[in-house]
């Protein structure tokens, strides 16, 4: 099925340049048809995308690219016109007549084998176009050896918002990590390797933050059970220290009684005993 977009269009702009067919068009503004005529805009209010030249980005991307980088989730499949892997192909063969595709064309038919990859499904990745953030340790990766093993653990959960979030370029495939802070709808972000831009979506981030959350939560709650472990275990190490210390007392005291011990006063016995 080609993709729509839908009257949520907040008419941002973002995914006209991403469309490897010039299939998407600003509202109001004719658009070029295949066989070269100029035709009337199909929406006056939104930007709005072609059929007969929209691909779903087979032959492209693993990905339809226009709903990768809209801020609002608005270019959606179009469920009256589904088609199929070979017919978006060929109309893909057609729009480029001389590109070769090969038999491992880019297809969004056959993504899906990084699920649970938040980069690579179909939301996809990019860098914030200024420097990221310092890279801080990665949760879970931290060594937990120290002095003290709760501050070690401490240590070892970064701050949310500086957590280094894995991407996947659904360009390049290019692979890098954005802090999360940066990963939030309507953020313009870069690939450091293509140079391609997107920003994420609504379900993207969801799906990360979703992600990220259960796993602070998981490790907050994890180290509430040591701390209670360790608390417990301190208390009982403090009552049995205390009546070691009572009972060292105790037997401390009963050397004070005793004649023979060394230092104890001696009764005098006179000159010869
Ligand atoms: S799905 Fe791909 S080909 Fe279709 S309009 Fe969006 S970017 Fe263009
Ligand atoms: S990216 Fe989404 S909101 Fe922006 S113009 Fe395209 S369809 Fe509209």
């Amino acid at each position: 099925m080609a993709t729509i977009i839908t009257d949520e269009c907040i008419n941002c702009g973002a995914c006209e340049p991403e469309c490897p067919n010039t299939a998407i068009y600003q509202g109001g503004v004719e658009f070029d048809a295949l066989d070269g005529s100029k035709l009337a805009a199909l929406s006056d209010d939104f930007f709005y995308i072609v059929p007969e030249k929209c691909t779903e980005c087979v032959g492209f991307y693993d990905a339809e690219a226009c709903a990768a980088v809209c801020p609002v989730d608005c270019c959606v499949p179009d469920p009256n016109l589904p088609e199929t892997e070979e017919a978006l192909l060929a109309r893909a063969q057609q729009i480029h007549p001389d590109k070769a595709f090969g038999d491992d064309f880019p297809s969004r038919f056959r993504a899906g084998a990084g699920e649970g990859d938040a980069g690579s499904d179909g939301a996809a990745a990019g860098a914030p176009t200024p420097a990221a953030a310092a890279p801080v340790a990665a949760a879970g990766a931290a060594t937990v050896v120290a002095m003290n093993p709760e501050d070690a653990l401490l240590a070892s959960i970064p701050v949310l918002d500086d957590w280094e979030v894995p991407l996947t370029c659904f360009r390049c495939r290019g692979q890098f990590e954005v802090p999360f802070q940066f990963v939030k709808p309507g953020t313009v972000l870069h690939c450091p390797h293509c140079g391609g831009s997107f920003v994420p979506n609504t379900t993207l981030y969801q799906s990360i933050a979703r992600r990220v959350t259960r796993f602070y939560d998981s490790w907050a709650s994890e180290l509430a059970k040591i701390r209670k472990r360790r608390e417990a275990e301190m208390d009982r190490f403090e009552g049995q220290l205390r009546a070691g210390l009572d009972d060292l007392k105790e037997d401390v005291r009963g050397l004070g009684g005793d004649d023979e011990l060394a230092g104890a006063p001696q009764r005098d016995r006179g000159f010869f005993g």
